[in-house]
């Protein structure tokens, strides 16, 4: 097996919270760390602090739903880090409403951000996996894949989002590259706590509730999310691929 300290890994929206908790477990395992979002900036703390701890980061910024952007920033990662063969596509944004009320750009912009961003990162990814024979994507799906009120545009996405899973795996297992997708439930992070604005009820009344309807208890914290990529990405996971793992404190179907 390679030194785990030799990979580099890409992770999207990394600015704020899953995806700087994953970035941040990602380099705690040893591996250099790229971490991509709209606002370069807005990603370099977490950066820092990666680099104060003697870890290898770098911050770069795009939109994951333009190709040219992906390209060049997958090509600056693979300059400046090294071949990134591990793909977190977290990057994620929310547009709720009702059937009725939802616009065309409610629709689009959750689709080409999820779906048409993940695609995007992981056919410039690929590149570098195959040449590399070993690669890690995980895709970050979400319980809401299963049906939820007022999420026509996330849910198609985060169900898109499990078929893309199935079928990357069954494309690049042989070349070494195994592709999960992480479903969520409840995780306390700005967007669920932008659901609790917009519904109109105070964040920690939202989060105790939602607790109340969670087996375990308690609602999730991006620690607990970033704790199953790092088991998908380790070395030792190589024969589990194609699948999709609910992190949501109680099973779903
Ligand atoms: P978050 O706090 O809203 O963070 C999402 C990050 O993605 C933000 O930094 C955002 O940048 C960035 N982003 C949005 N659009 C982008 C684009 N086009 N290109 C690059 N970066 C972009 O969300 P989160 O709660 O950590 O969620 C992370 C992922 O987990 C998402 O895919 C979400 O759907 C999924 N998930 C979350 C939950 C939950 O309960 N929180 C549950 C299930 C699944 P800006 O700040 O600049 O907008």
């Amino acid at each position: 097996m390679a030194d785990t300290a030799s990979r580099v890994a890409i992770v999207t929206g990394a600015a704020r919270g899953i995806g700087a908790a994953v970035a941040s477990r990602l380099a705690d395992d040893g591996l250099a760390v790229a971490l991509l979002d709209l606002d370069e900036s807005g990603t370099a703390a977490t950066a820092e602090k990666i680099r104060a701890a003697g870890g290898r980061a770098l911050a770069v910024g795009l939109d994951v739903s333009r190709s040219d952007q992906v390209e060049a920033a997958v090509q600056r990662v693979a300059d400046e880090l090294g071949a990134p063969t591990v793909l977190v596509n977290n990057a994620g944004i929310l547009r709720d409403n009702l059937l009725f009320k939802m616009t065309d750009d409610d629709w689009d912009a959750v689709v080409n951000v999820h779906l048409r961003g993940s695609f995007l990162m992981s056919r410039a990814v690929q590149k570098f996996q195959t040449q590399e024979k070993w690669g890690r994507i995980v895709n970050l799906s979400s319980t809401s894949a299963l049906g939820n009120r007022g999420q026509a545009n996330y849910s198609a996405a985060k169900a898109g989002l499990q078929g893309f899973t199935k079928t990357l795996a069954i494309e690049l297992g042989k070349f070494g590259v195994t592709v999960n997708a992480v479903a969520p439930g409840f995780i306390a992070t700005e967007m669920t706590a932008a659901t609790a604005a917009r519904v109109g009820v105070d964040f920690e009344d939202f989060k105790r509730g939602a607790a109340q309807q969670i087996p375990v208890q308690r609602v999730g914290q991006p620690e607990d999310v970033a704790h199953t990529v790092s088991f998908l990405v380790s070395e030792g996971a190589g024969f589990v691929s194609g699948q999709v793992v609910y992190v949501a404190g109680g099973p779903k179907d």
